[in-house]
């Protein structure tokens, strides 16, 4: 595989924003997907906040609009999973499940996160049988049905009103007395008459048959109490996907890449980090195409040093 002037790994906004300006500034630009092309707004039904949309905006809309400008800028898009990385050296070597290795002299790291687990032992048990960590996706089997999201987040919050178009009921268990989410999504939460909020709960368990999900374990405030529930919907954030740069890159304990304060440069020259996955605090998909536009201007002033 040829090298690349700047390889960047992600197609979340941080990914394609940083690709439209690489190529743009006249780089050879390749682009590799990852597991989850366009990103994590590809689960989410309707995005309210990014500007330049009047009306509320699918997330694949948006991903695919991105993508579509990106591929205009000349940017060479690849469905692939970058499975290890050698940053020793320029040029920096990549190397992709496929099989393919790509070569770069300055890399963007934009591989976002992925969804966080409870590590409760019928999680695991009944993923994919009535626990799933995306409503726009598996909200559908769950019609007239009883089900639970667990976390308090905007994500939570958007999860369970989303649910209300399927489920016959939707109760949303948090662990503490307040919610994380914006004031403007509790008060949409409050007013809708199928959500239930359980608070200061903790799910200690998810139990079935067997073959599905029949009722969750809980930790409440007066004792411990089973729920008959149909379906579990885990919304309690995410983790950052840098394993593979373990012992690479500078990371904060929670596996968060550390950049310059004000800029996107990593721990190592020629490698740079955009959105969520140097992002603890804003994870939002504006200011993560604002760091891919960052890590793109840095890469190419990088280059021509
Ligand atoms: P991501 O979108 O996480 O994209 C990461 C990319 O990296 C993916 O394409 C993935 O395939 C790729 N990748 C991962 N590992 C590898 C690898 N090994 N090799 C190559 N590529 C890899 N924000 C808002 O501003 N407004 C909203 O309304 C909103 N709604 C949301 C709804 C939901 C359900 C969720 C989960 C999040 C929402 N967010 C919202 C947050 C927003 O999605 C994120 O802040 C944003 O997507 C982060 O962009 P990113 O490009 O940094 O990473
Ligand atoms: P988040 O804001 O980090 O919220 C995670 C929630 O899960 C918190 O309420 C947390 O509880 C709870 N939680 C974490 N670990 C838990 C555990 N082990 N057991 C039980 N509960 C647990 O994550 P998010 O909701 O996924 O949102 C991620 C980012 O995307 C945020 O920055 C958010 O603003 C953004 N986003 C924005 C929009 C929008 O703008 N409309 C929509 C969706 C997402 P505590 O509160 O007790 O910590």
């Amino acid at each position: 595989m040829t090298k690349v002037d700047i390889l960047i790994m992600g197609s979340g906004p941080a990914g394609y924003t940083a690709s439209i300006y690489a190529a743009r500034a006249g780089r050879s630009t390749r682009l590799i997907t990852g597991p989850q092309p366009g990103g994590q707004l590809m689960i989410t039904s309707s995005i309210e906040n990014y500007p330049g949309f009047v009306d509320p905006i699918s997330g694949p809309s948006l991903m695919d609009q991105m993508r579509q400008q990106a591929e205009k800028a000349g940017v060479e898009i690849m469905n692939d999973v970058t499975a290890s990385v050698d940053l020793s050296s320029n040029p920096f070597v990549c190397v992709g499940e496929s099989g393919t290795t790509h070569r770069c002299n300055a890399l963007i790291i934009a591989v976002g996160a992925c969804a966080k687990w409870l590590g409760i032992p019928g999680e695991t048990r009944y993923r994919g049988s009535g626990v799933s960590a995306c409503a726009t996706c598996d909200g559908f089997f769950f019609r007239q049905k009883d089900v639970a999201v667990i976390g308090g987040g905007n994500v939570a919050v958007e999860e369970a009103i989303y649910l209300t178009n399927f489920a016959k009921k939707v109760v949303l268990i948090h662990r503490r007395n307040e919610l994380r989410a914006e004031k403007i999504m509790q008060i949409r939460l409050m007013k809708n008459p199928k959500i239930e909020v359980l608070w200061n709960t903790k799910t200690m368990d998810i139990l079935g048959d067997g073959v599905k999900v029949t009722s969750l374990l809980l930790s409440t405030p007066d004792g411990e109490v089973e729920r008959p529930i149909d379906g579990v919907f885990v919304a309690i954030g995410h983790r950052p996907a840098t394993s593979i740069f373990d012992g690479q890159l500078e990371m904060d304990k929670n596996g968060y890449i550390v950049t310059d304060k004000t800029s996107s440069c990593t721990s190592s020259p020629g490698v740079f980090a955009a959105g969520d996955v140097c992002d603890p605090v804003y994870r939002q998909a504006i200011v993560s195409a604002g760091h891919g536009c960052m890590a793109a201007r840095d890469a190419d002033w990088f280059l021509s040093q």
